[in-house]
C-alpha cells in the first residue's frame, strides 16, 4: 500500500529496498481499487445479476484460488500526488496488513485469475457458452 515516503528524484536518490519499493510504484498501483468477495455464481440468475453489475462503469469480475470477487477500480480518495497516503497513520487495517512482498507491482494480479471479466459484453459472451438457454432467459 501507498507509502508515506515522497517518491524518488534525481535529488534525492532512493535505494530500492523493501521499505522504499511502494516509494517506486508508479501511481501506488494498490490504492486504485477495491475488491469484495460474493458468492460462487450458479445459476443463470446468479449470472443475470453479475452482468448487471457489470453493466456500471469500472466494475470488473474474476474468480481466482479463493473464490469469486468484485472489483471496483475506483482511486482512493486519500491517495496523494506522487504516491502519497494523507491518512498513513490513522490508513486502515486493511491498508497496513497488505504486503507489497509480491505485488501489483512485480505482476499483474490477473495473472493469478481463472476467470476474469472486464465488462458486460465479455460475461455475456461467457454465459451464451455456459448456457443454452442464455439468449431465452427471460421468456
Ligand atoms: S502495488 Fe505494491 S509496490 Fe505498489 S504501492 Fe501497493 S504494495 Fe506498494
Ligand atoms: S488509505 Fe492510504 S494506503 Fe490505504 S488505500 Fe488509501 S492511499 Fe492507499
Amino acid at each position: 500500500m501507498s507509502s508515506g515516503n515522497s517518491a524518488p528524484s534525481r535529488k534525492n536518490k532512493l535505494q530500492f529496498t523493501a521499505e522504499t519499493k511502494c516509494s517506486f510504484c508508479p501511481g501506488s498501483k494498490c490504492c486504485n481499487y477495491i475488491t469484495q468477495a460474493i458468492d460462487t455464481p450458479r445459476s443463470i440468475a446468479d449470472f443475470d445479476q453479475l452482468l448487471w453489475q457489470l453493466a456500471h462503469e469500472n466494475v470488473q469480475v474474476y474468480k481466482d484460488e479463493d473464490g469469486w470477487f468484485l472489483v471496483a477500480l475506483n482511486r482512493c480518495r486519500f491517495l496523494q500526488a506522487h504516491g502519497r497516503c494523507s491518512i498513513y497513520e490513522s490508513r486502515p487495517q486493511l491498508c497496513r496488513d497488505y504486503s507489497n512482498d509480491y505485488c501489483e507491482y512485480d505482476a499483474p494480479p490477473e495473472e493469478g485469475f481463472d476467470l476474469y471479466f472486464q465488462t458486460y459484453e465479455e460475461l455475456d459472451a461467457y454465459c451464451r457458452k455456459r448456457y443454452k438457454k442464455w439468449d431465452s432467459r427471460f421468456s
